[in-house]
């Protein structure tokens, strides 16, 4: 705690994860012996670098960009770039802590990491976006690469972003490898990358659901924040499996539509005109448009999926969804839930899936990717699709199974960190104290 004092975030997803393998350290000596709780939450490698680019207006604009390398006992580091005004150290340790164990869950060879910079893409035109991310790629490129290290997008990264890195890292490298995932399909992406997160969420939801309660989605009544690239292909799942999504939102405020988002109007806004989630109210008439995007938990519902970012659904949040009788919820972002409102979930037999599981279809299907770069293949949308519902379901059943064997039946949370925690440990006890 003392070395990361002001590492808010991190230290609440370092605590969170710490405290529920207690039981794990306790029946297993060599653990402490061998330090690996102690190895585990410092990075490998941090690196931070400064970002200068050049404005439209001719102004030379600097921002700090960061790649946290944090534990590759099972493979490559593999994790985003986040590209958002509140980006600092503290934010990417702890999306690099989780990304350890969310990728030891996919059950594929992926270490973790995380990166990303305080430049805010809001705003920017396209060109200033470019020079942004050649610059960013000029400097990252020397501790990345397709068996290192291979990052992916984020918040703020998206297509148009990763093809701009990509191109940067190709000039300067000379190589044509999978070196970042979320490519284009004309240059080594994988199908089901975009859907990947919001897709993996509900098969995920739809198993818990499954297993714990006999439901389904169907006829459901679903709430969604956030209205990017996770939040839109979970309404569009959610959907498909017969649920009616209600609402979705962004950082100014949420609409609400009791006839049923319709997600081709959401995409044209979102992906194609780049606009924000109020102007849907214009196209459909049924819909109703709120400022302030923590309401958003105040619209009744079964199923509420948080999809935009960290700490976004407060205790309070979390009463008014139980009082309005949610029965499931799962996490679409990073850590939205805060603590209290996890715990308050837990306490009244809400069902619980954790970011960490329910949102690794993302990942999973990253380095799927990566198998494909390194065969030169490509599969099709159906194969690739029925291995991403594969591994979810396996998630599921990993972290629901490693919950019974510690006495926490039904924990999902702890169930998922224990999980994916004893194939790391395992890996970093092999390896002796390299790391
Ligand atoms: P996008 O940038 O596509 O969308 C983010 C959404 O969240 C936007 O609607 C955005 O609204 C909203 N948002 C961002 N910051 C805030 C804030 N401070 N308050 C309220 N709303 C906010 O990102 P993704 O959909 O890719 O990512 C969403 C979450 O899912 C993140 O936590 C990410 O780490 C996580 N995730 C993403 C994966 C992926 O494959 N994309 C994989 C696993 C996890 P606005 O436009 O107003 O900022």
């Amino acid at each position: 705690v003392e070395r990361n004092g002001e590492q808010t975030e991190f230290l609440e997803a370092a605590g969170e994860v710490l405290s529920s393998l207690e039981p794990v350290v306790a029946a297993n000596p060599r653990l402490e012996e061998e330090g690996v709780i102690e190895r585990l939450v410092e990075p490998e490698r941090v690196i931070m670098f400064r970002v200068p680019w050049v404005d439209d207006a001719g102004k030379v604009q600097v921002n700090r960009g960061y790649r946290v390398q944090f534990n590759s006992a099972i493979g490559p580091y593999k994790g985003g770039l986040r590209l958002h005004p509140s980006v600092n150290l503290s934010i990417i340790k702890f999306l690099g802590f989780e990304q350890i164990f969310k990728n030891s869950l996919t059950t594929l060879p992926i270490g973790g990491g995380k990166g990303g910079s305080d430049f805010d893409p809001k705003g920017k035109s396209d060109r200033e976006v470019m020079r942004f991310c050649q610059s960013f790629m000029t400097e990252l490129q020397r501790h990345i690469g397709p068996d290192t290290d291979v990052p992916a997008g984020d918040i703020g990264v998206g297509a148009r972003e990763i093809g701009y890195l990509y191109g940067q890292y190709k000039r300067l490298r000379n190589e044509f490898t999978g070196v970042l995932t979320g490519k284009g399909l004309a240059y080594g992406g994988s199908l089901v990358r975009t859907e990947a997160t919001g897709y993996g969420l509900c098969y995920y939801t739809q198993e818990m659901l499954s297993v714990m309660k006999n439901d389904s989605f169907k006829g459901k009544t679903v709430v969604i924040s956030g209205s990017g690239n996770v939040a839109i292909y979970a309404a569009q799942k959610a959907t498909e499996l017969g649920a009616k999504v209600v609402t979705m939102s962004d950082s100014n405020g949420y609409v609400y539509d009791p006839e049923g988002i319709q997600v081709d109007v959401v995409k044209q806004i979102k992906e194609v005109e780049r606009g924000r989630i109020k102007e849907y109210t214009k196209r459909v008439p049924s819909a109703e448009y709120h400022e302030g995007c923590s309401g958003v938990w105040t619209v009744a519902c079964d199923i509420a999926l948080p999809c935009a970012t960290q700490n976004e659904l407060s205790e309070e949040s979390a009463k008014t969804l139980i009082a309005n009788g949610v029965t499931a919820v799962a996490e679409g972002a990073n850590m939205p839930s805060v603590p209290e409102a996890v715990e308050a979930f837990q306490k009244a037999g809400v069902l619980f899936g954790p970011a960490k599981a329910a949102n690794a279809g993302g990942v999973a299907t990253s380095a799927l990717e990566m198998s494909q770069n390194s065969e030169r293949l490509h599969w099709t949308f159906e194969e690739t699709d029925e291995k991403l519902h594969g591994i979810m379901i396996q998630i599921f059943h990993a972290s629901y199974d490693a919950a019974k064997k510690y006495g926490m039946d039904g924990n999902l949370v702890a169930g998922a960190n224990i999980a994916g925690f004893e194939k790391v440990a395992e890996a970093m006890l092999a390896q002796g104290i390299a790391y």
